[in-house]
């Protein structure tokens, strides 16, 4: 195949039919009120996969209004939280009979991986699901001891139609994230894929019906961000906004919210993670752990061995077609953001860092771009202020504790962090003086549903995961009734 750096070439999967392409309101599959389509592209090859209905403001205005009937007058906000919790444990089972399609979805659409959207994606967003399903009956609130003749208790309430608008990096499990707290909350929602990843977000609405979920509940508008997603956030009948993409459109969505109704917004933003690796490490796990890291801090004593290991192991990684389950990296999603990538790695050449392997597209068809390290990277350079999302490193040396701290928290973002250190001490006052949501130690990229997952600085407010993220779904109401003649207060 001519798009492959270096699989092996072995073709295993033949691409999933595409079965939805339209929006999903009020529980059917609809044209949009236009009729328009746009195209989605399998960014393996640069060519058309579907062309898929094209949501803009009339859309999500129907989409919003079954989502407000459902939520004003159906079932679901009214059913017990342990039916809801049923339900959802249904379209679990249903998403785990359906994982092949899934995830070749997701890899058709995103460029994923298909072995680990089989293995390691969709086994995580059954989990999510799974676990917000066990929690739907366990949201309750507190009784309150007041002063004076009064008795008080506080109702944990389902916010009401919240808009969930989700990035392309994840289209799977973002899907799940957002809506699985939601759900077990009581609330209803639109949920806004991105433009270049709509293909599983329609199949996993099909599923939701087909367990049980009633029509209303989960709608979804495909569309793009200014049209789509900006009428979603600025639309009155909605409660809530819940937002994963990057810092500049967050700042959009807030505007809006702050100009319509005053709903309430969570947001997950973009970040420069760092990875901070100890001259005690063992740089065999260190270098194991890098692959995700967009800067890592080495330290000085072991940073020339890390450099010569961390390139040895980027130019054996295998960049190629997500099908093969040979291969470690596919694509990026599409045209705009492979040509960013390329275009942060001649930045960082202009701007003066050395290029240690990789810097150029692989092949001369579909999106690959080699993996690609940068040395001599300093915090001014903009490759380690601004987040690539791409695969591109810079790796960086500092001397000590005080240094690799100021150095981790000199960005505007505080996603999260690594720490690679066999010194207890050295990983605790690290975890507690870098400013981010999430601090990985001796591991990376670690999730979890019950680990709560969310930003600090300019990488947004609010968490998903855990029991934290059902709280963006609920609102308290406070309950106080006088007690009279009672022999207790
Ligand atoms: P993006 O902000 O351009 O798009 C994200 C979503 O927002 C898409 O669905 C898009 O259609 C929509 N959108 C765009 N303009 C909009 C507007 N004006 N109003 C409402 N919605 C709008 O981001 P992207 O480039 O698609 O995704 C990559 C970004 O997502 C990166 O910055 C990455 O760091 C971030 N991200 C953050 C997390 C996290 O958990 N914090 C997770 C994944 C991705």
């Amino acid at each position: 195949m001519e798009n492959r750096c270096n699989g092996d070439g072995k073709e295993s999967f033949k691409p999933p039919e595409i079965k939805f392409t339209k929006l999903f309101v009020n529980g059917q599959f609809v044209d949009s009120v236009s009729g328009k389509t746009f195209e989605t592209v399998n960014p393996a090859t640069g060519e058309v996969i579907a062309k898929v209905a094209e949501g803009v403001e009339a859309d999500i205005d129907l989409a919003v209004k079954a989502a407000r009937e459902a939520f004003d007058h159906g079932r679901w906000p009214r059913m017990s939280g342990f039916e809801r919790g049923r339900i959802m444990s249904k379209f679990a089972d249903l998403i785990e009979q359906n994982i092949e399609e899934l995830a070749a979805l997701d890899s058709v659409d995103a460029g994923k991986l298909l072995a680990s959207g089989k293995t390691v994606d969709i086994p995580h967003c059954l989990h999510i699901l799974r676990y917000y399903a066990g929690a739907a009956d366990k949201i309750h609130g507190e009784t309150l001891k007041l002063a004076g003749e009064y008795q008080g208790y506080t109702l944990l309430e389902p916010i009401g139609v919240v808009g969930h608008i989700i990035p392309w990096n994840y289209p799977s499990t973002m899907f799940l994230m957002k809506s699985s707290p939601a759900l077990a909350a009581g609330c209803t929602m639109v949920i806004k894929p991105a433009e270049q990843t709509p293909l599983s977000a329609l199949f996993y609405a099909h599923l939701a019906k087909q367990a049980g979920i009633p029509d209303g509940v989960i709608n979804v508008v495909n569309g793009f961000g200014p049209t789509a997603g900006a009428a979603l956030c600025s639309h009155m009948n909605v409660d809530a906004i819940s937002f994963t993409g990057s810092t500049e459109t967050g700042r959009l969505v807030m505007e809006a919210a702050a100009k319509s109704n005053l709903k309430t917004v969570s947001l997950e933003l973009g970040g420069k993670s760092p990875l901070i690796i100890f001259d005690d490490a063992d740089v065999d796990m260190a270098g194991e752990i890098c692959v995700a890291g967009s800067r890592v801090y080495v330290q000085e004593g072991i940073y020339d061995e890390f450099v010569r290991k961390a390139a040895e192991s980027a130019k054996s990684w295998v960049v190629g077609d997500p099908f093969d389950p040979n291969v470690q990296q596919g694509p990026q999603v599409d045209k705009t953001q492979f040509e960013r990538v390329l275009s942060y790695i001649e930045l960082g050449k202009t701007e003066g860092a050395t290029l240690l392997t990789g810097g150029t597209r692989c092949g001369d068809k579909g999106y690959y771009i080699e993996p690609t390290i940068f040395t001599d990277v300093k915090e001014e350079m903009r490759i380690a202020q601004e987040e690539i999302f791409g695969p591109v490193m810079s790796l960086m040396k500092f001397k000590t504790i005080e240094e690799a701290i100021e150095k981790a928290n000199a960005t505007r973002y505080g996603l999260a962090a690594g720490i690679v250190t066999k010194d207890l001490n050295t990983a605790n006052r690290v975890t507690r003086s870098v400013r981010a949501g999430t601090i990985w130690i001796n591991c990376y990229f670690a999730f979890d549903p019950g680990c709560p997952f969310g930003g600090y600085k300019m990488s947004g407010f609010g968490r998903d995961l855990g029991m934290h993220a059902i709280n963006k779904y609920l609102q308290v109401k406070s309950v106080v009734t006088p007690l009279h003649s009672s022999p207790w207060l």
